[in-house]
């Protein structure tokens, strides 16, 4: 798939055309391509895109989860909250990553396009100001490499992959289906984290939780 296809599935998914998802496609391209790996067909990648909750460049989280293959779906992708649309791409098998940030000029670029200016002065960045997304996404496309991102040296950095549970279990309070490590033993029943909490009124630990070595 060339760029263009991946802008066509990229808007279809995310919603409306977008310049920062665009130039998220290109930064997990650029990632990908400078580690020497493909996209995550399964688990070989893991993603942090450094980006606000009320950050402008949301599309950017949606354009590095296309790219590489690391989806939301599949768990491979953590925001932090950083405020700088910039990701951090893991090669898992040979654990180390690489960290691609757009220059200031990049940012500067889109913040002087008519579909910053009409988001900004409208508050919103939705759909409407996707028909003046073309020109700056033409230019997002059209630019190198090295005119959009900082790229760093390879750097070690390894995110553990836990094994995955096929075992599910009944919460004997609600009867929902629940994945055996998520349920508790509570004086004698099994019960899922909700009804823990509800019943006994305690905090139930959290299901497993990764670790970054
Ligand atoms: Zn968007
Ligand atoms: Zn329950």
């Amino acid at each position: 798939m060339d760029i263009a296809e991946f802008i066509r599935c990229g808007t279809l998914a995310h919603g409306h055309a977008c310049p920062p998802l665009v130039l998220g496609l290109r930064a997990g391209f650029v990632a990908m391509e400078r580690l020497g790996v493909g996209r995550a067909l399964d688990r070989e990648l893991f993603a942090f895109v450094e980006l606000g909750s009320d950050h402008w460049a949301q599309g950017f989280a949606d354009g590095v989860q296309f790219s590489t293959g690391c989806t939301f779906g599949k768990d491979l992708i953590v925001r932090l909250p950083q405020g700088k649309a910039s990701v951090r791409l893991i090669d898992q098998a040979r654990g180390r990553a690489i960290r691609v940030v757009p220059r200031p000029e990049t940012i500067a670029r889109l913040e002087q396009s008519e579909w910053f200016r009409a988001g900004a002065t409208s508050g919103r960045f939705a759909s409407d100001c996707a028909p003046l997304a073309g020109a700056v996404t033409d230019q997002i496309v059209a630019a190198t490499d090295d005119d959009l991102f900082a790229v760093s040296a390879v750097f070690p950095l390894r995110i553990a992959d836990p094994r995955p549970s096929f075992e599910s279990v009944l919460c004997e309070s609600c009867g929902e289906s629940v994945l055996a490590p998520y349920a508790h033993d509570v004086d004698g029943r099994r019960l899922c984290i909700a009804c823990a909490e509800r019943h006994h009124g305690v905090p139930a630990p959290p299901g497993p939780v990764r670790r970054i070595h």
